[in-house]
């Protein structure tokens, strides 16, 4: 059987002992090849591999097809994702709700892209909701789980629609003998003990994401108290009283005003909080995403300029707890689709029951695809987004298993796709993870060709 490399492999680096460090963003493995190795796989394409003999190569070779740095030459890679990919998209197995019981909210962040609004799901919205979520049981008997992710506004400003519909909700699975799935992206203001001990216990939400933007002045002037108070102070403080069943991600939203202040807001985290694991922390890029937003384009990072800063955050983070940095050394698994914006059964509801796709237009009636009073329909804008496809730059991209096209809106928008900020890290996160290999030969992080 001829072989090929596969279009999948992201060659890293090249060591000063000619060996060379290689990911395949199919499989997710990492390994270091060695030059006899290496002079097989580069002429992979005119190799007779049954003919060589030498037990060590033929034992690479081996690993070389179980990792898919090659695959058969007759293989269609890029068409085994794409199928992939459509198969995951129409599945119906996951009923995935993201659900606003408000657009308000009690900080006025400059950066946020949603329109203020004080709307509130009503009682008869959230009855018409339980029922769109029975029907949907009655017309997809696939559906395997029901996933819901409390949203906002601030979704904790309207806590009793949370346990009202949580409850409904959790009675449907029970009676459809099918897993529920729970998590809420929250600022944390209103995430005190007793409402993290009812969100785990009642509402089996296991995970929440909360915003820590800078040590308290800075973090004060970004995620502004409606009513002056100091935010960050209640936000540390509710963290550190939070269920313990309750798995907390702070993100920290970096741009070129806070950026000098990560340092410090790193050391403060791990040294005199100890968090790493559970609360875990990372970084991510504030972006301009429309109008709504207050934030200048030009203190937004670029995807490489934040790329290159993460990676020093990284580093600094490695070196205060190595456990807690390790994890995000490592591109993420493989996914079928960016997000779940370009997926059936994902809807975005609004307090209103008008619902879309994407996370970024909620509340904004230009963007819905549908209203959870009217029957189905697959209007024209839902359809866009159920037959949204790759641009042919990411069908040539080999983070194509990674990425999965980047963005949807972008694509939806008709303009180029846009890459992830990780896409421009990746190589030197490997890097990183790689030394961190070195420094503990003794026991390997992640399978290798050779070692
Ligand atoms: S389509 Fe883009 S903006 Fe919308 S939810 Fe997905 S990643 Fe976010
Ligand atoms: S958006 Fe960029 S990184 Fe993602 S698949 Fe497309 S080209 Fe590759």
């Amino acid at each position: 059987m001829k072989y090929k490399r596969s279009r999948y492999n992201v060659e890293v680096d090249k060591l000063e002992d000619g060996k060379k460090l290689i990911y395949n963003t199919y499989t997710g493995v990492f390994g270091i090849m060695d030059i006899e190795t290496q002079n097989i796989y580069e002429d992979i394409e005119n190799t007779d591999i049954s003919n060589i003999d030498n037990i060590e190569l033929q034992k690479n070779i081996n690993i070389m097809k179980n990792t898919r740095y090659i695959v058969p030459a007759e293989i269609d890679e890029l068409s085994s994702v794409r199928l992939q990919r459509a198969s995951s998209r129409y599945t119906n197995q996951v009923l995935s709700l993201t659900i606003a019981p408000t657009l308000d909210c009690n900080m006025a962040c400059p950066y946020c892209y949603e329109g203020k609004s004080k709307l509130v799901m009503s009682e008869e919205t959230q009855n018409d909701l339980v029922k769109f979520v029975k029907s949907h049981f009655e017309r997809y008997p696939s559906i395997k789980s029901l996933s819901i992710c409390w949203y906002g506004g601030e979704p904790l400003m309207q806590k009793e629609a949370i346990y009202n519909l949580s409850e409904k909700f959790i009675e449907i699975c029970n009676e459809e003998k099918i897993p529920y799935y729970a998590n809420i992206v929250t600022n944390g203001v209103f995430l005190d003990a007793e409402t993290s001990k009812k969100l785990v216990n009642d509402c089996k939400v296991s995970s929440a994401q909360i915003t820590i933007d800078g040590m308290r002045d800075t973090h004060n002037k970004r995620r502004i108290l409606m009513n002056g108070e100091d935010s960050f102070g209640v936000i540390v403080s509710n963290i550190d009283n939070c269920d313990k069943g309750m798995q907390i991600a702070i993100r920290v939203n970096v741009d070129k005003e806070n950026s000098k202040e990560i340092e410090k807001l790193t050391k403060f985290f791990i040294e005199e909080k100890g968090w790493g694991h559970n609360p875990m922390f990372y970084f991510a890029p504030v972006g301009k995403y429309n109008e709504s937003c207050d934030i200048e384009e030009v203190t937004c990072m670029k995807g490489p300029e934040f790329a290159s800063e993460n990676n020093q955050y990284l580093k600094l983070n490695y070196s205060l707890n190595r456990e807690s940095a390790l994890k995000h050394f490592y591109p993420k698994v493989k996914k079928t689709t960016f997000c779940s914006a370009e997926n059936t059964l994902n809807y975005v509801i609004d307090p209103q029951g008008y619902y879309y796709n994407c996370w970024h237009h909620v509340g904004d009636s230009d963007f819905k695809t549908g209203d959870i009073k009217a029957p189905f329909m697959p209007t024209e804008k839902y359809m866009e987004w159920m037959l949204l496809d790759l641009s042919v730059k990411c069908e040539k991209c080999e983070y194509l298993p990674l990425c999965q096209g980047g963005c949807g809106v972008y694509r939806l928008g008709g303009e180029e796709a846009q890459c992830h900020y990780s896409y421009y890290g990746y190589k030197e996160t490997l890097k990183l993870a790689y030394e961190d290999y070195k420094l503990r030969k003794s026991k390997p992080a992640h399978k290798n060709i050779k070692n």
